[in-house]
């Protein structure tokens, strides 16, 4: 035997009635609201009372008000649907994260309201690290919409000086420097060989490699340049130079750096008077040396391309950044090493490592 509850569901349909075989509705053996037989109230003689209609009705409510909805909450799609605005602080900044620099400055340029949501610090950080692919940094000085212009406006260290020398560049990528201590090299196939202390031109000839400290952390930028040759001014001559290039992601927006203050300055060179097979060069953050190895990057088969490829090749680990370019058969290279400190005693903001045909 169903019950009434039973024939009414949880979401508040009524729920038609249950038929047989051929779509009948099947009967109920017992009807609760059916009359029994007997039942009305007598009186002392044993006579039955005259049964009173209205307030018997009366009381169940049942005829006098008639057919009645149900009043249990339900959903609909009017009721709880909330308006939909435009203008939802929310939704523009998660849609932010989506859009590249240029779609974020077009959309703030539409108003005002825009204006001032994508103006926000979060906004330009986020895009800068997506970018830059590179995991939240120390704080910065710089506005990050600015770092953000800085480093993807198209300007490189060769665009603010010695414009005249520079012939082609390509941006390499960001990694992070933040040991403040770094091993640089032109020589890194296999394994590393760390320096023992000692001046960087015994360093140098002792491992092929050097270490310098005092180095600004956070994110740095590496480009590869190419560059004319900086021994002579000949327009005749042919020569040219290829740098690995890498900056502080603070670097071009101090005064220091555009007023042409701080300089690049040679720290060091290397002559290799025999055949070289390639011009590399690597930055490595010291403390993370280990980790950095393990990346793949002394590994140069993986990343420097087939024996006669010459075009230069590079690679980019959280902490390292390496060139290689495949090289015809001379005489032999020389390499230089340069770093821009931020002013006299300032740390290290920027490092080259160049090397030019002997
Ligand atoms: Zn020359």
């Amino acid at each position: 035997m169903r019950t009434r509850s039973g024939d009414v569901e949880a979401n508040g349909k009524r729920k038609a009635p249950e038929g047989d075989d051929n779509g009948r509705a099947k009967k109920r053996s017992v009807q609760r609201n059916e009359p029994k037989k007997n039942t009305l109230p007598r009186d002392e003689n044993g006579r039955f009372m005259k049964r009173s209609v209205q307030s018997n009705d009366r009381k169940n409510g049942k005829i006098l008000r008639g057919i009645r909805g149900c009043i249990s909450p339900r959903c609909s799609a009017y009721t709880y649907r909330p308006s939909f605005s435009w203008f939802e602080q929310d939704i523009w900044t998660y849609i932010s994260r989506f859009l590249n620099g240029k779609s974020l400055v077009m959309l703030g340029a539409t108003n005002k309201w825009f204006n001032g949501i994508l103006m926000e610090e979060t906004i330009w950080r986020f895009a800068t690290l997506r970018d830059l692919q590179v995991p939240e940094p120390s704080p910065v000085s710089s506005s990050w919409i600015k770092l953000y212009a800085s480093a993807f406006d198209g300007s490189h260290s060769y665009l603010f000086r010695q414009q005249e020398k520079h012939i082609d560049w390509m941006r390499i990528g960001a990694f992070t420097l933040d040991s403040q201590m770094s091993l640089l090299t032109e020589s890194f196939s296999g394994q590393l060989r760390v320096p023992r202390e000692g001046t960087i031109e015994r360093m140098l000839k002792s491992t092929g490699s050097c270490i310098i400290k005092d180095i600004k952390s956070g994110i740095w930028i590496a480009d590869l340049q190419l560059v004319r040759c900086p021994v002579c001014d000949l327009s005749t001559c042919d020569g040219t130079m290829q740098t690995l290039d890498a900056r502080h992601i603070e670097l071009f927006l101090n005064e220091g750096f555009k007023d042409g203050s701080w300089e690049y300055n040679l720290i060091g060179s290397q002559k290799l008077k025999k055949d070289a097979k390639a011009a590399c060069g690597a930055i490595f953050d010291l403390k993370h040396l280990k980790a950095s190895s393990s990346t793949g990057i002394l590994h140069l088969k993986s990343w420097t391309g087939a024996p006669d490829d010459s075009q230069p090749k590079a690679v980019i680990a959280p902490h390292a950044v390496a060139v290689h370019t495949r090289l015809q058969e001379n005489e032999g290279i020389l390499v230089k090493y340069h770093t821009m400190k931020a002013g006299t005693d300032g740390d290290v903001v920027a490092i080259r490592i160049s090397q030019q045909l002997l």
